[in-house]
């Protein structure tokens, strides 16, 4: 074994290492190719995050929210996740929660939450992840 390569291999773990920490994503996370991200905050939640994961059972949603002005201390807010296909038309759609909901409140740190959901299918490439910020109760919502 060549020892320059061992070692670049040792940078290369390690700084996946790192971005696993800061991000906080678990260790399995595969890329998925060809899928977008948009995210919309609204009623005072920011959405920080979309990460995508290709899983066993289908395409894991996750990220984080955290707080904008105009929160006010509502728990009644749910995102909305929905997957739109290369061709404009809708394939998937579905809901997710937060934790801790409602978002804490602390002026010396920078509080989130994190949402996590996992949609049966991983969508072909082309498609877009939507995840908004819906503000209502997840009762009043059609989706
Ligand atoms: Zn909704």
């Amino acid at each position: 074994m060549n020892f320059t390569k061992t070692s670049q291999t040792y940078l290369i773990a390690a700084f996946a290492l790192t971005v696993t920490v800061v991000t906080g994503c678990a260790s399995t996370v595969k890329p998925t190719t060809g899928l977008r991200t948009e995210r919309e905050s609204a009623g005072g939640v920011q959405l920080q995050s979309v990460h995508l994961e290709a899983t066993k059972s289908g395409l894991r949603v996750s990220g984080t929210v955290g707080r904008m002005i105009g929160y006010g201390s509502s728990p009644r807010r749910h995102l909305d996740v929905e997957v739109i296909g290369a061709d404009g038309a809708a394939l998937a759609r579905t809901t997710a929660r937060f934790s801790p909901n409602p978002i804490r409140h602390d002026p010396r740190f920078r509080t989130r939450s994190a949402y996590a959901v996992t949609l049966p299918q991983v969508p072909p490439p082309g498609s877009v992840v939507r995840v908004a910020v819906h503000a209502t109760s997840l009762s009043d919502c059609s989706n």
